[in-house]
């Protein structure tokens, strides 16, 4: 047995699954874990030279790994207008101000993260940004990016009136003349496209380390990025990647979803297995691989595209004729994830509506049938409303549910912008954890960042609680959706591995695995599922070294 590099003793040790363990040190050599012993044998593995870490009760855990994120656009957005923070409409409104101001030269404002429960029917009006950028154009992403938000510069800079009809995957909020009201939501936002200044080259890839810091300081060490392609505003993120690579900046571990262009056919395959080649040619696969691709079946429940299987009702109570939108045509979706599934391509879904999640599981289907059992793995994000038939459907089929926990819980968005628009009984089929792991679905997590927090715990805790810290709701679709803690940290853990193809070397505490760990204090396994939200990531490390510690 080599002497450790690093010994973490003291504590409890999550080791991807079950309860966690307590009484045994980890020990790690040249970047992987080499043994778990009794605390009481550690001194057989430990030199003069060995860096001791004490866990003083915390926990050890795998490091977390996000199953659907979008780093490069959420790093940029840090870098650009960043309304994440916005409390109101008027605190999104003011600092929007605040950054024209301290911004003079840029040419646009450009950014994100408003949220659209601050503003009425989830649409903020031109007029509020023409009252303090009224000479440059403004244009920025909700925190969902689903919708944008634009002032009159803007409107007219896209030659955009009362004339220009919604875009078939999209819609503009309008005034009673037909004018643009301020809102464009899904494919209505690339209006702006063509005439918006290139962003500059470097964007991305200073975005991407960025993103990297803030995903490590909440213990992510690994995960699959939901989009890799051009994004409005933004170069091909695909490039920031290949260049951390190549300079050796990556540290996480990432499989990139290659974005599947909804207004293209199945020639587009072809290019994404050149992209899969040339990205395995840099020879660094364990760090960075392009195996997936991204199929958007759906939009969201907030703005009425979401595919649903029962029409969506208006604001009295009365059923409408719309149901939401599928992006793919059912028939196509098949046969597309069928030719990807042989190709040898994970498929990932965003799938929001239950008719959504319907389409996919059908593909998939579709997929075994003609091909076999492969190893694709393929998973289901976001998952917001699930028929129990469904639910019971993920384990035969093998598909993963790629949970984002926190949207799991009564907040304004849930319930002033989308329950009151579904079918009465809607409620009790928001994201169904609890059927879906009964069903023997596996269970992976993520946080679709910038969307919501990129933070595990937070997440972890609502999978939990399915209610927020400190408020008073009931549990979202009843007590039995919760899942227990140990069964939200696999998920994080050992089941963002399995969907990354990387179980059998990161995601566990295991002798063999690389050293990508976790402390995180308070063990929340000792406190009361109330309060495990005040855990927090102490220290992240990546192939036994220290890439982030928290201050004190
Ligand atoms: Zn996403």
């Amino acid at each position: 047995m080599p002497v450790a590099d690093v010994l973490f003793t003291g504590g409890s040790v999550f080791t991807g699954e079950g309860e966690p363990v307590s009484g045994v040190a980890v020990a790690v050599s040249d970047g992987r874990i080499v043994a778990v012993v009794p605390d009481e044998e550690a001194g057989a593995v430990t030199g003069a030279e060995t860096r001791v870490v004490r866990l003083d009760g915390a926990l050890l855990s795998p490091g977390f790994q996000d199953a659907h994120v979008h780093p490069v656009g959420g790093g940029v957005e840090l870098l650009q207008c960043n309304l994440t923070e916005a409390q109101d409409a008027k605190d999104a409104v003011a600092t929007i101000a605040r950054y024209a101001a301290g911004n003079p030269d840029a040419e646009w404002i450009t950014g994100g993260g408003w949220s659209m429960d601050h503003f009425p029917g989830g649409a903020p009006l031109r007029g509020l940004l023409d009252a303090v950028v009224p000479d440059r154009p403004v244009v920025v992403s909700s925190r969902d990016h689903h919708s944008v938000w634009a002032n009159t510069a803007a409107i007219e800079a896209a030659g955009v009136d009362a004339s220009t009809p919604d875009p078939v995957d999209g819609r503009i909020e309008r005034e009673p003349d037909g004018f643009p009201a301020g809102t464009f939501h899904e494919g209505a936002a690339n209006l702006f496209e063509g005439v918006r200044p290139a962003p500059d080259e470097d964007l991305a890839y200073i975005g991407l380390l960025r993103a990297q810091e803030e995903l490590l300081a909440v213990g992510i060490t690994g995960w699959q990025d939901a989009m890799i392609g051009s994004m409005p505003g933004l170069p091909h993120n695909l490039d920031a990647y290949v260049r951390a690579v190549r300079e050796g900046t990556l540290r996480a571990h990432v499989v990139g979803a290659q974005w599947w262009e909804r207004r293209q056919g199945i020639e587009q395959l072809e290019g994404m297995i050149r992209r899969r080649e040339q990205v395995a040619a840099l020879g660094a696969s364990h760090r960075f691989s392009l195996d997936t691709i991204k199929f958007m079946v759906d939009g969201v429940a907030e703005n009425g595209t979401a595919a649903m299987l029962t029409p969506y009702r208006d604001a009295c109570g009365h059923d409408t004729d719309n149901s939401g939108l599928s992006f793919i045509a059912p028939e196509a979706l098949r046969e597309y994830v069928v030719a990807a599934d042989a190709a040898g391509f994970q498929p990932h879904f965003h799938a929001l509506g239950d008719r959504a999640v319907r389409e996919a599981l059908d593909a998939v289907e579709a997929a075994r049938e003609a091909n076999g059992h492969s190893d694709s793995r393929p998973h289901l994000a976001h998952i917001q409303v699930v028929a129990e038939e469904d639910a019971a459907r993920f384990a035969d089929l093998g598909a993963v549910a790629n949970m984002q926990p926190l949207w799991a819980t009564h907040e304004d968005q849930l319930d002033t912008l989308t329950l009151p628009f579904l079918q009465e009984g809607q409620e009790a089929r928001q994201y169904p954890f609890g059927d879906l792991a009964r069903g023997g679905a596996r269970l992976a997590g993520g946080s679709d960042w910038p969307v919501s927090s990129a933070d595990p715990i937070a997440g972890i805790h609502i999978a939990v609680t399915r209610v927020a810290p400190g408020s008073d709701h009931e549990p979202l679709g009843g007590e039995d959706q919760r899942l227990d803690l140990a069964t939200a940290f696999a998920a994080y853990t050992s089941g963002s591995a399995y969907v990354n193809h990387r179980e059998h070397d990161t995601g566990y505490v295991r002798p063999g695995y690389l050293a990508n760990l976790i402390v995180v204090s308070p063990n929340p396994f000792e406190l009361e599922p109330a309060d495990i939200h005040t855990s927090r990531v102490v220290s992240t490390w990546i192939e036994g070294e220290p890439v982030y510690t928290a201050d004190n």
